[in-house]
Formats: structure tokens, C-alpha cells, sequence
């Protein structure tokens, strides 16, 4: 099989899908479950829910905003909601167009990733979980990762920002 433009992805976050799909990231309620000590095992996100490896990715309020905003940039005219969970743990609807999309599958990888590392910043070095910060970040990272990919033509960072599926004929 042909590699996919998220196979060029950095490492740490095919490493990251990797984990969550089988269910292994270091959230608290699986930390708690193998008798590590914490302090709380509330999601330090919301600071409400028990944070779950669902919750965590998910359903936490922040992070389904989070989604809402990252899918309402990619602009599908789509509602892919209801298959956030499927599509990000690799049992994507086949009904979906942006289930074939090479950059959304990037998109979609790299929010994921976001949304662990800056939980990671969050509860251990107390930086403030924001959307927009997240959302920059995203933004970001998948322009430079996917612009790093010599095979893909040079991304433009405003058209990138204001319409980033209009690349997917070039994907
Ligand atoms: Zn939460």
C-alpha cells in the first residue's frame, strides 16, 4: 500500500494514534486503575468530568469545541460529528468523503495530538488548556508538517487558513 501523506507525519504523533487506538494513553482513570497515587482523577481540562480516555480526546466541553472549530475551519459543509469517535480511532464511515481526504486524515491526527500535549501542559506545567491557542497550533503544525512533504506542492499559509481543503486535489 501506497504510503499516506500521514505517514510523513513526525513520529510522536503516529505514535500517539497508535496508543489511543488501542486504548494506552496515561489518562488518569487508567492510571488510577493500575494504583498510581493522584491527587484528583477530574479532568484538569473542564475540571469537572472523570477524565477517560473518551472524555480526554472527545467529550470533554472544551475539546468537542475544539473539533467543532477545527471541522467548521476544514469546512466541509458536512456534519461529521456524530463520526468524531469512529473516525479518529481508524473505523471511519465509508459514507464520508473526508474519510478519504489526506489532509483531513493529517488534520484529524494532529488535532488529536494537540489536544494530549497541551493537556500534558496543562496539568503539569499548570498552562491554560485555550481553544484558539490549540486551534493556532493545529493551524500550524499541519501547514509546516504537511509543507515539509516535498511531493505536495508549497501550501499557501492564507489560503491554507481560509479554505484548507482546497488542496485535496493536489493531496
Ligand atoms: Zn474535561
Amino acid at each position: 500500500m501506497a504510503s499516506t501523506l500521514r505517514n510523513s507525519l513526525p513520529s510522536k504523533i503516529k505514535i500517539f494514534v497508535w496508543r489511543a487506538r488501542l486504548g494506552r494513553l496515561p489518562v488518569k482513570v487508567e492510571l488510577d486503575k493500575r494504583g498510581v497515587n493522584l491527587d484528583s482523577v477530574r479532568c484538569n481540562i473542564c475540571n469537572n468530568d472523570i477524565e477517560t480516555m473518551e472524555h480526554m480526546i472527545l467529550s470533554c466541553p472544551k475539546v468537542k469545541e475544539l473539533w467543532g472549530r477545527v471541522m467548521s475551519w476544514w469546512n466541509s459543509g458536512i456534519n461529521m460529528y456524530a463520526n468524531r469517535d469512529s473516525m479518529f480511532l481508524g473505523k471511519g464511515s465509508r459514507s464520508d468523503p473526508n474519510a478519504y481526504s489526506k489532509i483531513w486524515q493529517c488534520i484529524e491526527w494532529v488535532c488529536g495530538y494537540s489536544i494530549w500535549r497541551n493537556r500534558n501542559l496543562s496539568l503539569f506545567e499548570k498552562k491554560d488548556w485555550s481553544v484558539p491557542m490549540t486551534l493556532n497550533e493545529i493551524q500550524v503544525k499541519s501547514f509546516q508538517w504537511i509543507n515539509n512533504r516535498s511531493k505536495n506542492p508549497s501550501l499557501d499559509w492564507n489560503v491554507w487558513l481560509s479554505n484548507p481543503n482546497s488542496y485535496e486535489d493536489h493531496g
